[in-house]
């Protein structure tokens, strides 16, 4: 932490895309299980735990900015509130740093959110946590909800009165990088954690009184177990019940230990339209169950796959289907566009100006004698992650 409008406070790398205007508080660092074959995140980096001290003094810190913020927009007649004119001058300023930038966007945004960083903060007693939330909650009006990433494997050990003291504190809602429900599949990527203890750790967190929101990862079990991953992550999803069922597709990074297994052809990855096709499957077998299907992550190729279980699961379907249903060579359109940020819906394809585009675009590139259009595609799709 500096002084004056150089304040800043320690951040992790990573929160969930729908966290993508919160504020971020860094609890613990980096992540205690740090083996998943497919996340190159936190690989090399050592996982720590902060004191109650470290966390309340970043607390204080973001107090401090968010203060300085709110005087600077009474300054410019905007005292409720924060002015786009107040924005402007953060973000045009050298005066103002990363953590004054991020901090104004969530005053000018006004939606309230607060994500507890790193991988897995219920390694924290519950004690600490609680306390750390009651801190934040008193030195920052205007947090609405509060939310973080937690293992299952952890939760699953938790009392359940421990799991209702940090409700009480004020976490709103649970993050949980399931990735499958299938055993198979979680061995295979060192999950550490049982279809199970999975189970057990969602329930728990429901009957705790948060939201749940639990991630999954269509082409985790490569083409050998894409049929048993879909089953069985539905399979439990479907005993589970969370708020948000949140996909994001598997891409394979240099730094995940899964990249050495598919370059040694002990992992086969699913293609693009492989991978949808095991979406459909697994939509296909969510039953009974209230969640929201959200696609919010820039990995997957469909992001309009989204809705309320059991009302939109027709029209989820139906969303694939028609990808699925089209000429080759419009998914191969679709790819490049979506990939390049051209389009994002499946039916933009048919839009006569985008559709010239991406044709002159694959024109130019077969002429260049030695390009390879997939490769492109996939280099493309790379970039973010
Ligand atoms: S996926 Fe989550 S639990 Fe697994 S290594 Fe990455 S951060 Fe840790």
């Amino acid at each position: 932490m500096t002084s004056g409008k150089q304040i800043t406070i320690e951040q992790g790398p990573i929160r969930p895309p729908s966290e993508a205007g919160s504020l971020l508080f860094r609890f613990t660092r980096n992540c205690p299980w740090n083996r998943c074959a497919f996340c190159p995140v936190y690989k090399g980096k050592q996982f720590s735990r902060r004191s109650l001290d470290e966390i309340k003094a970043d607390i204080d810190a973001a107090s401090e900015v968010l203060d300085d913020l709110r005087g600077l927009s009474a300054q410019l007649g905007c005292p409720e509130g924060f002015s786009r004119e107040a924005l402007e001058v953060v973000f045009t300023s050298r005066e103002y740093n990363d953590f004054y930038r991020r901090a104004a966007l969530w005053l000018h945004g006004g939606k309230g959110g607060v994500f507890i960083q790193d991988a897995n903060s219920f390694v924290l007693p519950a004690g600490v946590i609680s306390e750390a939330i009651a801190h934040l909650k008193r030195k920052i009006p205007g947090v609405r909800r509060i939310t973080s990433y937690g293992r299952s494997g952890t939760l699953a050990r938790m009392a359940p009165a421990a799991l209702e003291q940090i409700r009480k504190a004020g976490l709103d809602r649970v993050h949980i990088g399931m990735e499958s429900g299938s055993d198979l599949v979680l061995k295979l990527m060192d999950k550490g954690v049982s279809a199970k203890r999975q189970v057990e750790a969602g329930r728990k967190v429901i009957e705790a009184g948060m939201e749940l929101s639990e991630y999954i990862m269509p082409g985790l079990g490569g083409k050998e177990l894409s049929e048993e991953h879909a089953r069985q992550s539905a399979m439990v999803l479907n005993r589970i019940d969370p708020h948000f069922i949140r996909l994001r597709s598997l891409r394979i990074p240099p730094r995940a230990p899964i990249y050495a297994a598919w370059r040694e052809g002990r992992f086969t990855p699913l293609t693009d339209d492989e991978t949808v096709a095991e979406i459909r499957l697994f939509i296909s077998l969510l039953d009974g169950i209230s969640s929201r299907v959200e696609s919010d992550h820039i990995m997957n190729l469909l992001e309009e796959v989204e809705g309320n279980l059991p009302e939109k699961r027709d029209e989820m379907l139906a969303t694939l289907d028609r990808y699925l249903a089209m000429p080759e060579n419009d998914r191969l359109l679709f790819r490049l566009g979506r990939r390049g940020g051209t389009l994002r819906r499946v039916a933009e394809i048919n839009d006569p100006l985008i559709r010239e585009r991406l044709e002159r675009a694959t024109r130019d590139l077969a002429s260049e004698s030695g390009a390879d259009l997939e490769k492109l595609i996939k280099e493309l799709a790379d970039q973010y992650i």
